[in-house]
């Protein structure tokens, strides 16, 4: 049996050392533990034990089985890559999509979210390394489009998101974490909106995220061990 509270209070302590050595207050960053490929009597033993309420998970469908076994007390983000022909059924789901990541992703969640009477809070994931095969606004098409999606109304758009490339050291993600907060900082001005949240940081590197600015560091391995399926 896994030492869930151990593991659990051993990342907060870490996010709250790099809070503080950067000045912020740690209550200021949110654990999402990343409970994706793991079953479910994993995720109860784990919210059991460490008191930990908030799961991320990448995919509606298994989401939504686990949701439908586990207290209702749980908080659900999804952090995943969202298809369009999962929308309706994610909307009403989770209380936050790290993920939108193109603009006709967001214009079906403001059609949809309409039709549904839904308002969803989103996060727009930001290609930060310019990766053909990654999915994510380009930093220039986001400054770009920035009016239009702060103009669909049924979508409060509340920050940004960035899936860094894996880099050997976790030292060599701060630049692109840099990079998202800068960004958001310029998106800020020039759309006129507050974007307070920046979701960056994984289990090799949330310390460095949450010195560049992190308000939700999105964690797995470390808290859960290597998942036992291959990542998707
Ligand atoms: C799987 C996943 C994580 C967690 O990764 P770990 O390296 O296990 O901490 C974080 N964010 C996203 C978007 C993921 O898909």
């Amino acid at each position: 049996m896994e030492n869930y509270a151990e593991r659990f209070d051993a990342v907060r302590a870490r996010i709250a050392e790099a809070a503080q050595k950067s000045g912020r207050r740690p209550e200021d960053i949110e654990l999402v533990a990343v409970s994706k490929q793991q079953p479910p009597e994993v995720i109860r033993a784990a919210a059991e034990e460490s008191g930990q309420a908030l799961f991320g998970e990448s995919r509606v469908q298994e989401a939504r089985v686990k949701q439908s076994l586990l207290p209702s007390r749980l908080r659900w983000h999804f952090i995943g890559h969202l298809q369009k022909n999962k929308i309706r059924a994610a909307l009403g789901s989770f209380e936050l999509f790290h993920g939108v990541d193109s603009l006709e992703t967001a214009r079906q969640m403001q059609r949809i979210a309409e039709e549904a009477g839904q308002r969803p809070r989103v996060l727009l994931e930001v290609n930060v390394a310019g990766e053909a095969t990654k999915f994510g606004f380009a930093p220039g098409a986001l400054e770009a489009g920035v009016e239009e999606l702060v103009g669909l109304d049924r979508l409060t758009i509340e920050g940004l998101m960035c899936i860094p490339p894996p880099q050997p050291e976790a030292e060599d993600a701060r630049k692109f974490f840099v990079l998202l907060r800068e960004l958001r900082d310029r998106l800020e001005t020039a759309a006129r909106v507050g974007l307070p949240q920046l979701s960056m940081g994984m289990s090799h590197d949330y310390p460095v995220a949450v010195e560049e600015g992190a308000t939700l560091v999105r964690v797995g391995t470390a808290l859960f061990g290597e998942r036992v399926r291959s990542e998707q």
